[in-house]
């Protein structure tokens, strides 16, 4: 008896359906000032707002005209699903080139067929035969998520495959067999229907919310470990890999070696062409030098125009030859800047033991790079104590 109270109780599942999606933007707009303001946040945002507006009418069905509870209805769905796809998609950063326009396009084109069917030919199993096969085109880009490289964003790339999938399934079942497709006829098909637009209306919001959530965090992190100007590694991020890099190498007994720069006359030349250029130059130092490195080499800004480079597995010609090799570079290899500079590099190559530490590296590295300074600059001079 429960079961035909719930099935007979079709506009109370799409009522709940839209308190769902009302829900949504509660929970979003309560989430933080910060967090609204973000585009695809806002998008998602909207576009929920608008599938909520859709579910609304629906339920409305009889008692408000036919216009809006078939065409408005339809087409607010259309513009809600379009939306979420682009937040999603511009959470990926993938929302971009002519793509925007075929997709914009494909979304006016939907509208428009849809007003069409229901004037030519307006069957309900055609109009949903027809709306399911275009939510099903409109949610088809966010497939790509399944490429994403998390596995959140993976799982929602599944979950919307899934949703691409029914829709066809449904659509097909309108077009093709006498099984009642619609909301409006009670059925165990009415009452799946219904019930897994409930679920995947909680999933997609949920997904949402984690997927920006863990973008942030990405965002986070990587301020936290690179420096702002140059995008080598800061000096905490540094550290703490460098010390495992030690460690490892110790365990097998094999070299590391350490480079320490400081550009010449660094001074001068913010005083002759600016801090402009001043920086300018030290993005194109980390450029050019980063180029040269190894997927394993550390490279970090300790600050102002100093930088280190830790070389794991490379020993002392390996590391002598890099050095000369980065010096030539920079005194043969034009950039374009208004300014040549050089550098000097001190350099120190040892096999650690458990106990050595990066600091006393730095230390005997420092005193390498104070004696190429001395000795006239852009030179490179190697410690002798290990
Ligand atoms: P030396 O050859 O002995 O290294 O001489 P130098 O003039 O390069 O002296 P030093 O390395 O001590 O100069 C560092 C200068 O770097 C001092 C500071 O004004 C400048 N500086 C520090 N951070 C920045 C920055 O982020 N941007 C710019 N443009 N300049 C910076
Ligand atoms: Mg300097």
């Amino acid at each position: 008896m429960t079961t035909i109270n719930i099935l007979l109780n079709s506009k109370t599942i799409i009522f709940f359906l839209g308190i769902g999606y009302l829900l949504t933007f509660i929970l979003i707009s309560a989430y933080s000032r910060d967090v609204i303001r973000a585009l695809p946040v806002r998008t998602f945002f909207l576009g929920k707002c608008l599938q909520s507006c859709s579910w609304f009418l629906v339920v409305l069905r009889g008692d408000i005209p036919d216009f809006l509870t078939i065409s408005v209805a339809n087409s607010l769905m259309f513009i809600g699903a379009s939306l979420e796809s682009i937040s999603l998609l511009r959470l990926r950063n993938e929302w971009r080139g002519g793509f925007r326009h075929l997709y914009r396009l494909s979304v006016l084109l939907s509208i428009v067929g849809f007003q069409l069917v229901v004037l030519i030919h307006s069957k309900e199993d055609m109009r949903i035969a027809y709306s399911s096969l275009i939510m099903a085109v409109l949610l088809a880009p966010l497939y790509r998520l399944i490429k994403g490289p998390s596995p959140l964003m993976k799982i929602i790339g599944y979950i919307y495959l899934f949703v691409v999938a029914s829709n066809l399934i449904r659509g097909a079942t309108a077009l093709f067999t006498d099984i009642p497709a619609s909301f409006y006829t009670p059925g165990i098909y009415q009452l799946f229907y219904l019930v897994m637009s409930y679920i995947l209306t909680i999933l997609s919001i949920m997904g949402f919310l984690l997927l920006w959530k863990e973008k942030t965090n990405q965002e986070l992190i990587h301020y936290a470990s690179y420096d702002d100007l140059t995008g080598a590694l800061n000096r905490r991020t540094f550290m703490s890999r460098a010390q495992s890099f030690l460690i490892r190498c110790a365990r097998k007994k094999e070299a590391v070696s350490y480079l320490l720069f400081d550009i010449d006359n660094f001074k001068d030349i913010n005083d002759k062409y600016g801090h402009h250029v001043g920086d300018l130059v030290l993005k194109d130092v980390t450029k050019r030098i980063g180029q040269q490195l190894d997927e394993n080499d550390l490279f970090v800004r300790y600050g102002g125009d100093e930088f280190g480079i830790l070389l794991p597995g490379k020993d002392e010609s390996a590391s002598s030859e890099l050095a000369e090799r980065i010096k030539k570079m920079l005194e043969t290899a034009p950039s374009n800047l208004p300014v040549a500079y050089t550098i000097s590099i001190g350099v120190l190559t040892i096999v650690p033991d458990p106990h050595t530490q990066l600091e006393s590296m730095y230390t005997k590295c420092d005193q390498a790079l104070y004696a190429a300074k001395r000795n006239g600059r852009n030179s490179i001079f190697r410690s002798l104590t290990s």
